[in-house]
């Protein structure tokens, strides 16, 4: 099997370079010939050395959180059945410059459902829920043509017998919500309910789906799985630059030549996905700023691109990797203008249940509305100010907190934008 990173040359717009060799879309056959179901093999075997491996592979939850994915499974595994297991394959992708999950489920829906079914018999877990985007209907379409065939084939009922019950594996498009992709949110759904966030704890480990221990990863993280189980911790660690571990899908977009989805190492400098991958800046201006991790997150400028994409590098920086969506703005485009508009999301997508977060998104977006078409006064900017020192840590899940994050960071950089465009 050949590694799953490849070579990455200038490429044209839209190209886009996922885990190479399982780019086969849903036809089994070429998922089998590319090395197909040697991952599954392995974990029917030995489950607990599934586990170990994905431990000494340091890998991460590549759908933001960056949390190490070892403990989530160690949690759901010292877990008794009650009386079952779930596992969520969290395919809600939706947040504004995220496009990376819906290509893995579009082109490579095999190493997606091979990555769960390990993951399924390395913690136990008998029941597979994809949870996806409903709006992503290529990767709907594919997924459907995928399970179909896994349902024909030999795999449900030998790794039902690995597992000692049935092992299902069940499609659930989403509610089309951004606040759906929230973990616990994501157990309401399943549930068949208004996906809201619950509080933790419980924590899903514990107590998840009807109460049964719950696993949920996402997508791209569980694209990983199949190649530690084959070629070992290793061998993943190696492809990373350190601290990263392994490979990230970087969706890369804004004022960029050749916006994309770009598998490189993990830790790859920011610089070099911009102007090596990503051809420089459509507009020929220098950069003025990136989104790291998308709207929910943190600011670099100019000064930070040289900066490690990796989780802990970017933290150390005040920043996020995220989902690893990088969205480049040049000189001359309007801090507050771009703002406005990620809180005008963040209040949209508020699911309303905590007040400090309906009414403070809401006012957020309304200020930042009123600042960016020259009504605004310096009372409104020492609201937004206030409400930034306010709000983190008040709502019960974190859309408030990246909400804030944005804001605050924003101010941090590019303070004076914000006073220029008083009235
Ligand atoms: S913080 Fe906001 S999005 Fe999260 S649960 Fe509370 S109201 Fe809903």
């Amino acid at each position: 099997m050949e590694p799953l990173i490849v070579e990455t040359p200038p490429v044209g717009a839209s190209q886009v370079l996922l885990h190479a060799e399982r780019r086969v879309g849903a036809d089994m056959e070429r998922w089998r010939s590319a090395g197909g179901g040697a991952a599954v093999a392995r974990a029917m075997q030995d489950p607990a050395a599934i586990r170990e491996e994905v431990r000494l592979a340091e890998l991460r939850g590549l759908g933001g959180s960056g949390f190490p994915a070892w403990r989530k499974w160690e949690a759901v595994a010292a877990e008794a059945p009650k009386p079952g297991k779930y596992l969520i394959v969290n395919g809600n992708e939706d947040e504004p410059g995220t496009f990376k999950d819906r290509l893995l489920l579009e082109e490579t829906p095999f190493q997606v459902i091979e990555g769960a079914v390990v993951t399924a018999l390395a913690v136990g877990a008998n029941r597979v829920m994809f949870y996806i985007n409903p709006d992503l209907t290529r990767s709907l379409a594919a997924m459907k043509a995928a399970l179909k065939q896994w349902h024909s084939s030999e795999f449900p009922v030998q790794t039902s017998a690995a597992l000692g019950m049935p092992l299902e594996l069940v499609l659930l498009p989403g509610s089309g919500h951004y606040i759906g992709g929230e973990e616990t949110a994501s157990l309401e759904w399943v549930e068949g309910r208004f996906p809201f966030p619950r509080g933790k704890p419980p924590y899903p480990a514990q107590s998840g789906v009807h109460g049964c221990p719950t696993l949920i990863n996402n997508v791209e993280t569980l694209a990983n799985v199949p190649h530690i189980a084959v070629q070992g911790a290793a061998w993943f660690r190696a492809l990373g630059k350190a601290p990263g571990t392994g490979t990230k899908l970087y969706s890369l977009s804004g004022d960029v030549l050749y916006p994309g989805v770009f598998e490189l190492p993990m830790g790859t400098p920011l610089r070099e996905l911009i102007f090596t991958h990503g051809g420089g800046l459509l507009s020929g201006k220098p950069p003025k700023a990136v989104f790291t991790g998308g709207p929910s997150s943190t600011l670099l400028t100019a000064a930070d691109l040289d900066v490690a994409m990796d989780f802990d590098s970017l933290r150390a920086r005040g920043a996020n990797l995220g989902t690893g969506a990088m969205i480049v703005i040049s000189e001359g485009t309007g801090i507050v203008k771009r703002v406005a508009e990620y809180e005008r999301f963040f209040a949209h997508s508020s699911c309303g249940q905590c007040n400090s977060c309906k009414v403070g998104t809401a006012t957020m977006s309304r200020l930042l509305d009123r600042i960016d078409t020259g009504r605004g006064t310096a009372a409104d900017l020492t609201t937004l100010e206030n409400l930034c020192a306010m709000l983190p840590g008040s709502g019960r899940c974190h859309l408030i907190n990246g909400a804030v994050q944005l804001l605050d960071s924003a101010f941090h950089h590019f303070h004076d934008e914000f006073k220029q465009a008083l009235r």
